[in-house]
C-alpha cells in the first residue's frame, strides 16, 4: 500500500472525531487494516460504535464481551463484519466475533460478566442506498474494491461516518443474553511427538501412545 493511501486514510479518520475521544485514530486504524474504502465497513463501524454507546461500554481490550454479527459469507457487503470488529475490539483472534450467517446487517454485543446485551441494525433504506450506489455497480462487474475509482465511494463513506445514529441505525432496548458454557482457556503448551511443532496442550490428542497435534492424529476434532 502506498504512502499516499495512508495519508488519505488519516484524513478520512478525522471525520470520526465527533464519535468521541480517539475515534479518529480508531477509524484510521480500521481503514489501514481493512485495506480499502467501501460501503459496508463504515456501516459496521457505526453499528459497533452505537452498540458500545448503548451499553456504556468501552472498546474491548480483553475478552469481556462478544459480537454476534448477522452478516455471512457468499453475499455482498460482508465487509460489515470488519467494521464491527475494528470499532468494538471484539476480534476474530480473541475469539469474540461470531458470524450468524443470516445475511442481515445487524449485530448483538453482549457483556460476559452480566449478560447485558443490545442489538443494533442498519435501517433498510441505508442498506438499499449502498446497493444502489455506483461503488456497488463496479463491484457487480467484478472490479475489486480497491480498484473502484475513489470518486464513487469517498463521499458515501464519509456520509456514513458523519451522519447521526437515528438517521440510519435502529437500536434495541438492553436485554439479557444467556451465554452457552465455554471451556476454560489453556495456558499450557507441548511439542507434538510426531511433527515436533508446538501445540496448545488442550488441542493435543493421544495416538498410539504418543501425544500428537490434530493434523498428526488425523482425528481433526
Ligand atoms: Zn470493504
Ligand atoms: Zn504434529
Amino acid at each position: 500500500m502506498e504512502k499516499k493511501e495512508f495519508e488519505l486514510f488519516h484524513e478520512i479518520g478525522t471525520h470520526a472525531a465527533h464519535l468521541g475521544e480517539g475515534w479518529d485514530k480508531v477509524l484510521e486504524a480500521a481503514l489501514i487494516i481493512h485495506g480499502h474504502l467501501c460501503g459496508a465497513m463504515p456501516l459496521g463501524f457505526r453499528t459497533g460504535h452505537l452498540a458500545l454507546k448503548a451499553l456504556s461500554a468501552e472498546r474491548e481490550p480483553n475478552m469481556a464481551k462478544i459480537a454476534l454479527v448477522e452478516t455471512g459469507s457468499a453475499h455482498a457487503a460482508g465487509c460489515f463484519v470488519d467494521g464491527i470488529q475494528l470499532a468494538t475490539g471484539c476480534t476474530f483472534g480473541k475469539g469474540l466475533v461470531q458470524k450468524l450467517e443470516y445475511g442481515k446487517w445487524a449485530v448483538t454485543i453482549a457483556i460476559k460478566k452480566d449478560g447485558r446485551a443490545v442489538r443494533v441494525s442498519v435501517k433498510p433504506e441505508a442498506v438499499q442506498a449502498m446497493f444502489d450506489g455506483k461503488f456497488m455497480d463496479h463491484r457487480r462487474k467484478g472490479i475489486p474494491p480497491a480498484e473502484v475509482p475513489k470518486e464513487f465511494i469517498l463521499e458515501p463513506f464519509i456520509k456514513t461516518i458523519t451522519r447521526s445514529d437515528e438517521e440510519f441505525l435502529e437500536v434495541s432496548d438492553i436485554f439479557t443474553y444467556t451465554f452457552p458454557p465455554a471451556p476454560k482457556p489453556s495456558f499450557n503448551i507441548a511439542v507434538c511427538e510426531v511433527c515436533g511443532e508446538m501445540v496448545a496442550e488442550n488441542k493435543l490428542r493421544v495416538k498410539d501412545g504418543k501425544k500428537v497435534c490434530l493434523p498428526c492424529s488425523e482425528y481433526m476434532a
